[in-house]
């Protein structure tokens, strides 16, 4: 969801007067109406950060991984907030373009530490066009994933699952989701809703029992750790973003795997991130980037 794009109505309210007609008090009041043409947000950068990790704590996040404030300054104001999956050059370029001093993407920039901010690596020149442009990046990664609510939930949305749950419970979040189709569906025929739904060019999967699917198991990104758990938990189908080749084999019995592409499976969660942002900041400006970020292309 971005958000709207539409001028802003406001009503400041002066005074009244008071009249006294046929023994009835009447008040009249007088203001004037302003419209903006842009919006305006007067929000901090860290007000925008607050909302995002009332919804996904940093606690939530794997061991390895770097959520958070990456690049820029807490108490400067949120000119406008670019969402994407993936930081590149090109994404920081169309964040100023757009007039948005902040991006807000699922995968962190800064993953490992940085020995210099050079031109020798994509982040080292992202950081460098980043703090140039004065532009505040933020990753809202595997505690988005691990929330309630989170990626899966956003992916399970799509498919139009119910009674999602999480498929691993650790505490208040946990690890992918199990949810059940209201009708059984073919796995084909399925696997091909999901294929349409994600808009995948080749969906990969291995041949599964040919009973009915009613019960998905799902991880978006790079989830095949999960494979086990959904076998475990009774899913007809795991579905994720990547899985490693031999991990394919000897399932026919157990469950039908379906592989997405990484990229493929979290797109959504842009539009995650923007109902977030719009349900706690109506007034803030926000943009969906127009850039696809998937480095993988697919030659047809
Ligand atoms: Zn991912």
């Amino acid at each position: 969801m971005t958000g709207p794009n539409m001028p802003l109505e406001r009503h400041f309210f002066l005074g009244f007067i008071q009249k006294k007609e046929k023994n009835v008090e009447r008040k009249i009041y007088f203001g004037i109406k302003f419209v903006f043409l842009y919006q305006i947000s007067n929000m901090k950068i860290k007000e925008v950060v607050v909302a995002l990790e009332r919804f996904a704590p940093l606690p939530l996040q794997e061991s390895y991984d770097n959520a958070g404030l990456q690049i820029g300054l807490t108490e400067a104001e949120a000119s406008g907030v670019l969402l994407c999956l993936d930081v590149t050059e090109a994404v920081i370029r169309e964040a100023e373009e757009r007039g948005c001093n902040l991006v807000i993407a699922h995968h962190p920039l800064l993953f490992r530490g940085l020995k210099r901010v050079s031109d020798s690596t994509y982040v080292e020149r992202c950081v460098r066009e980043a703090i140039l442009r004065n532009i505040a990046v933020y990753a809202a990664h595997t505690n988005l994933d691990n929330a309630r609510g989170g990626v899966n939930f956003k992916i399970a949305e799509k498919l139009h699952l119910q009674n999602v749950r999480f498929l691993v419970q650790e505490g208040e979040g946990g690890s992918g989701i199990l949810g059940d189709l209201p009708v059984e569906e073919s796995p084909i025929a399925f696997l091909q809703r999901v294929k349409e739904t994600f808009q995948v060019d080749c969906l990969m999967h291995n041949e599964g029992p040919a009973h009915p699917v009613h019960t998905v198991a799902l991880c978006g990104g790079a989830g095949d750790f999960l494979l086990n758990d959904a076998i475990s938990a009774g899913a007809d189908v795991f579905l994720t973003g990547e899985m490693g080749y031999h991990l394919y084999f000897g399932h026919e019995p157990d469950i039908w795997i379906g592989v997405l592409g990484h990229y493929q499976s979290e797109q959504y969660t842009i539009d995650l991130l923007g109902e977030i942002l719009h349900a706690n900041y109506p007034d803030l400006k926000i943009c969906q980037t127009a850039i696809n970020t998937n480095p993988i292309h697919y030659l047809k």
